[in-house]
C-alpha cells in the first residue's frame, strides 16, 4: 500500500491544526499550497494549479507563489476576509537531518498585519474584542501596528446603538467577540451593510474571568488589572484578555508590542453617533466614501503618517472636557503666531518616517535593512525639532519638546552598521557596511581578495621551491591544488601533500593553502550569517529602545497635528473659537469648512448663529430648496466639533459651549439597502434622537416629516419640536428645517423657538440665491422655480404652475404665511388676489408704458395691504 511522503504527512499535521487558514508551507523559496488549498486559491489568485508526488498514486494538487512577492498575494487573499497561516522551516535545511522542521510562526488576518504595504499609511487598522453581558458591554480596540489599545466598559441603556457608536467610531478590521454579540439583530446588521469586518467567536467561544485576568496581568506585567485605569465589572479584562489571547495564539511574537493602554468612559468624548458621523462627512463622504470633500481632507495637511492618524483620531473622537480643549488651542495659538517656527516644523516633519509601524516591525523582528536606515534618517530630524520647539510656552508644546528623544545613539548605530541603500531583503546579505565588524570585513576581504592572495601564494611558493612553472589551480572536486609539471618534481618539498597524478604532472595541497581554501569556501556563507547576526543584534539594540522611541512618536505626531491645524487657520483665515459653559452658541459669519473649498469660483455666504438653552433653543430655518439650509446646519455642527478638537473654526469670532453629543437627521439614501423604508429611517432616527439627546446637545433636524404624506408630516414635525423644546431633559440647541412654512406659527406659540430663513430674490420667474439668512419666516417655497432651475421641461413646470394654483384656490391656501393667518382675515386676501388676478389677466403688457405699469403696481400694493 502506497503511503504519504514524509514532508505531505508534516503538511497534513500542521494544516489539520489551522483548517480555517490557507496554509502557506515554505518550501526552498516558494510559499506551496496543497490539496483543497491549492484548489480553491489558485483560483482566486490566478495561480496555475500544478501537482507534487506525494507518495499516493494520485499527485498531490499544488500552487505556489514565490515568497519573497507574498505580500502582495496574502492581501489580496486577506481582502477576500480568507486568514493566511505562514509556515516556515523553523531549523536551517543544511543542517537538519531528515525533514526540515517547520511551524506556522504567524497567522495573517485583517486585524493583525504589521506589514506597511498592506497598511493604509494614514488610518489605523483596529483589531476589536467585544464582550456584551446583559446591558454592559466592553470594548477593546487595539492596533498591532502601532501598539495602541483603547478600552471601555459601559452600563448602556440602548445597548446595541452604543455598541455600533463604538464600532463606527474605530471601525475594525476584524471583531473577536462573544455569542451575545454576534446574536444582537442590529449589530448584525451593521456588519452586513456598513462594516467590511472579519468577526469571530473568542477561542471555545467564551473566555474565563480568572484566565483573561492572568493574561492582562502577564502582559502588562501588573499585580492587579486595576492597575491599568479599568473601571468596571471585570468585562473590559475579559474583552483585553480575550484579545491577548487571540494573539498570542495567532502570533509568533504574541501580543508583545501592545504597551500604550487607553481606558476610556463614554462621558469622555463627544459622542457623534453613526449617523451624524456620516451626514456631517467628518472623515469619508457619504456618496463615494472617499476622504476628498470632507473635514479630514480640509484639516489634514500633516507631514507625517503617525500625524495623519492623529488627525483621523481626533476627528473621530473630540473632547468634551474645557481645560483639555483649551490645552490644545493653546499649541495651535502659538503655532499659529509663530509661522515661522511653525514652516521650519514642518519642513522637518516632511523628512520623519512613521516611528510607530518601524518600531512594530524592529519588536516583531520582521523591519529590513532599509526601515532601519528610515529610522536613523527620522532620528537625523530629531535635534532640529526640538530646538525649534526649545521655545514654546503653551503645556502642550513643551510637553512635545521634553518627551523628544534625540535617538542619536539609534542614528549613530544604524549609519555606523548599515550601507546607505541597503538591499530589501537579508537573503544575499550586502546590507552591513565595510569597517563595522573586523570578522566580517576578513571574510569579505577574502573573498575579493581571493584571487590577489592565491596569485601571492603561488610567487612565494615559486621562490621557496625555484620551480617556475608552478601553478595553483581550482576545481570542484579537489578545491585549490598547486600543479607541479614531471620534470620539475625533484623540487617538491616535503610539505606538499600529494593529491593526484596525472600523465605529466602532479597534483598537490599545501596546509596553507587548505586553510586558506576553507576560509574562502566558507567565507561567502560565513559573511551572510556574520551579517544576518550583526543585523540582528542592532534590531535587538533599537527594540530595547522602544518606550522611549514611542514617546517620541506620539510627540511627534502631536507637534504634527497641531502644526497642520494652525497652518490651516492661517490659509484659510479661521478665528481661535472662545469656549464657555453657559449653554450658548455664537457664530458671527460662520462658514462651512468644506463647502467654501469646494465651491468652484463662486464666493460662500458667511453667515450667523445664535443659539442657547432658553430664548433661542430652536432656531426654524425655512427657504426655498437649494437655498443653503442644510449646508448652514451642517455648518454649525461642524464648527463645533473643529472647536471640540482643539481647532480653529472658520467665522470672524465664535463663542462656544460644549456640546456633548451632535444628532442629525438628514438623509439616508443608502439605507434602503439595509431594508428600511426611507420614512422608517427618518422615523427610528428622530426616536433616537428625542430618547437620548441633553440639554448639552447640538441637534440638527433637516425636513422631518417629508417621508409621508402632507398632513402627517406637518403634525410630526409640530409635535417634535414642541416635545424639544418643552420636555425639560431636552431643551436643547435645535436647528431645525422645514418646508412646512406653517410651523413658522410656532416662533409665537412656544418659548424658545425662532424663525429664521434663507433669502432668496425673486425677478419674473427667475430667483437668485442669496444664501443669507435672516431672521423670520420664508415667503415662498419656490419648489417649482428650482424644480425648472434642474432642468425640468418647461411643459412640466407650467403645468406644475397651473396644479399649484388649483390647489391653493381649492384649499384657500394663501402663500405668503409671514405670520399665522386668521380665517377671516384670509378670505380677505383672497378676494384682493383674485381680484388682481383677473386685473392681470386683462392687461395688454404690449401696449403699456414703463410709468403706467409702476402706478399700476403702486394701485394694486395698495390693494393688498
Ligand atoms: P434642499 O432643501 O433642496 O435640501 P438646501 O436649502 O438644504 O436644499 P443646500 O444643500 O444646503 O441647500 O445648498 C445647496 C448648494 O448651495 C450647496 O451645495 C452649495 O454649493 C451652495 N451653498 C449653500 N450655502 C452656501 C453659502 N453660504 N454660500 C455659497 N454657497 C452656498
Amino acid at each position: 500500500m502506497s503511503k504519504l511522503s514524509p514532508m505531505m504527512q508534516q503538511y497534513l499535521n500542521i494544516k489539520a491544526a489551522h483548517k480555517d487558514h490557507v496554509l502557506f508551507f515554505r518550501l526552498g523559496d516558494f510559499y506551496e499550497m496543497f490539496f483543497d488549498d491549492a484548489v480553491n486559491i489558485s483560483k482566486e489568485l490566478e495561480l496555475t494549479l500544478t501537482g507534487k508526488d506525494c507518495g499516493l498514486p494520485e499527485r498531490a494538487p499544488m500552487c505556489g507563489i514565490p515568497y519573497h512577492s507574498a505580500e502582495t498575494y496574502i492581501k489580496r487573499l486577506i481582502d477576500k476576509g480568507y486568514k493566511v497561516a505562514i509556515c516556515e522551516q523553523t531549523e536551517d535545511p543544511s543542517l537538519a537531518k531528515g525533514l526540515v522542521k517547520r511551524d506556522v510562526i504567524r497567522v495573517i488576518t485583517p486585524g493583525t498585519l504589521i506589514e506597511g504595504d498592506m497598511l493604509e499609511d494614514s488610518r489605523n487598522n483596529y483589531i476589536a474584542s467585544i464582550y456584551i453581558k446583559g446591558k454592559a458591554f466592553a470594548a477593546c480596540f487595539a492596533d498591532i501596528s502601532t501598539g495602541e489599545v483603547y478600552l471601555t466598559e459601559q452600563i448602556s441603556t440602548n445597548l446595541s446603538n452604543d455598541v455600533l457608536n463604538e464600532l463606527s467610531k474605530f471601525m475594525p478590521a476584524e471583531i473577536l467577540c462573544n455569542e451575545a454579540f454576534q446574536k444582537d439583530k442590529e449589530i448584525k446588521e451593521f456588519l452586513a451593510n456598513r462594516l467590511t469586518a472579519l468577526s469571530s467567536t473568542y477561542e471555545g467561544e467564551r473566555i474565563d474571568l480568572s484566565d483573561a485576568e492572568r493574561e492582562v496581568k502577564q502582559h502588562f506585567k501588573v499585580s492587579e488589572a486595576e492597575e491599568l485605569g479599568m473601571k468596571g465589572g471585570g468585562l473590559a479584562v475579559l474583552a483585553l484578555g480575550g484579545l491577548i489571547q487571540y494573539l498570542n495564539q495567532t502570533q509568533h511574537e504574541g501580543a508583545k508590542r501592545l504597551s500604550q493602554i487607553h481606558f476610556y468612559t463614554e462621558s469622555q468624548y463627544m459622542n457623534i453617533d453613526i449617523t451624524a458621523r456620516r451626514n456631517l462627512e467628518i472623515t469619508e463622504t457619504i456618496r463615494t466614501k472617499e476622504k476628498r470633500g470632507t473635514l479630514l481632507w480640509v484639516l489634514d495637511k500633516t507631514k507625517t503618517a503617525m500625524g495623519k492618524r492623529l488627525m483621523r483620531k481626533s476627528l473621530e473622537q473630540p473632547l468634551i472636557n474645557l481645560a483639555e480643549i483649551t490645552r490644545r488651542q493653546n499649541a495651535v495659538k502659538e503655532l499659529f503666531d509663530g509661522h515661522m517656527v511653525r514652516d521650519g516644523l514642518q519642513q522637518q516633519l516632511g523628512g520623519v518616517y512613521d516611528l510607530e509601524r518601524l518600531m512594530t516591525r524592529v519588536v516583531y523582528d520582521s523591519a529590513n535593512p532599509r526601515e532601519l536606515r528610515a529610522l536613523a534618517a527620522t532620528a537625523r530630524r530629531l535635534p532640529e525639532i526640538k530646538e525649534l520647539t526649545a521655545s514654546f510656552r503653551s503645556e502642550q508644546l513643551r510637553e512635545i519638546h521634553n518627551d523628544i528623544d534625540l535617538m542619536e545613539d539609534i542614528a549613530n548605530l544604524v549609519e555606523n552598521s548599515i550601507v546607505e541603500e541597503p538591499p530589501f531583503s537579508l537573503k544575499d546579505g550586502g546590507y552591513i557596511k565595510p569597517g563595522f565588524n573586523e570578522n566580517l570585513d576578513e571574510y569579505r576581504g577574502l573573498c575579493t581578495n581571493a584571487k590577489e592572495i592565491i596569485k601571492g601564494i603561488e610567487e612565494s611558493e615559486r621562490e621557496k621551491t625555484g620551480i617556475k612553472g608552478l601553478k595553483i589551480k581550482y576545481n570542484k572536486v579537489f578545491g585549490y591544488y598547486i600543479e607541479v609539471t614531471n620534470s620539475n618534481l625533484d623540487m617538491v618539498p616535503e610539505t606538499y601533500i600529494r593529491k593526484r597524478t596525472l600523465t605529466n604532472c602532479e597534483r598537490y595541497i599545501t596546509q596553507e593553502l587548505k586553510e586558506l581554501e576553507t576560509k574562502v569556501l566558507t567565507a561567502s556563507e560565513k559573511i551572510l550569517a556574520l551579517e544576518n547576526e550583526i543585523f540582528h543584534e542592532v534590531r535587538k539594540y533599537i527594540a530595547s529602545r522602544l518606550d522611549g522611541i514611542q514617546r517620541t512618536a506620539n510627540a511627534v505626531s502631536k507637534l504634527d497635528f497641531f502644526c497642520s491645524l494652525a497652518f490651516v487657520a492661517m490659509q484659510n483665515n479661521y478665528v481661535c473659537p472662545e469656549l464657555t459653559l453657559d449653554g450658548s452658541l455664537e457664530i458671527k459669519n460662520g462658514r462651512h469648512p468644506v463647502v467654501e473649498q469646494m465651491l468652484d469660483g463662486s464666493v460662500f455666504v458667511p453667515n450667523d448663529t445664535y443659539l442657547n438653552t432658553s430664548s433661542d433653543r430652536m432656531a426654524i430655518i425655512t427657504g426655498p430648496n437649494m437655498a443653503g439650509k442644510s449646508t448652514y446646519m451642517r455648518q454649525v455642527a461642524i464648527i463645533t466639533i473643529m472647536a471640540q478638537i482643539g481647532s480653529f473654526v472658520p467665522a470672524s469670532a465664535a463663542r462656544l459651549s460644549i456640546v456633548d453629543r451632535i444628532f442629525t437627521r438628514v438623509g439616508a439614501s443608502d439605507d434602503l439597502a439595509a431594508g428600511q423604508s426611507t420614512f422608517m429611517v427618518e422615523m427610528s432616527e428622530v426616536a433616537h434622537i428625542l430618547k437620548y439627546a441633553t440639554s448639552q446637545s447640538l441637534v440638527i433636524l433637516d425636513e422631518i416629516g417629508r417621508g409621508t404624506s402632507t398632513f402627517d408630516g406637518m403634525s410630526i414635525a409640530k409635535a417634535v419640536v414642541e416635545f424639544i423644546v418643552n420636555t425639560k431633559r431636552l431643551r436643547c440647541k435645535t436647528l431645525f428645517a422645514t418646508h412646512y412654512h406653517e410651523l413658522t406659527s410656532m416662533e409665537d406659540e412656544l418659548e424658545g423657538v425662532k424663525n429664521y430663513n434663507i433669502s432668496v430674490k425673486k425677478r419674473g420667474d427667475d430667483i437668485t440665491f442669496l444664501r443669507k439668512i435672516v431672521p423670520g419666516g420664508a415667503d415662498d417655497s419656490f419648489g417649482i422655480e428650482v424644480a425648472k432651475l434642474a432642468g425640468i421641461p418647461e411643459r412640466v413646470v407650467s403645468r406644475a404652475k397651473e396644479i399649484l394654483s388649483e390647489l391653493e384656490s381649492e384649499h384657500g391656501v394663501v402663500r405668503v404665511v409671514k405670520e399665522p393667518v386668521r380665517q377671516d382675515s384670509q378670505m380677505t386676501l383672497m378676494s384682493y388676489t383674485s381680484e388682481i388676478e383677473e386685473k392681470l389677466k386683462a392687461l395688454q403688457v404690449d401696449t403699456l408704458t414703463p410709468l403706467e405699469a409702476l402706478s399700476m403696481l403702486y394701485e394694486w400694493k395698495k390693494l393688498l395691504k
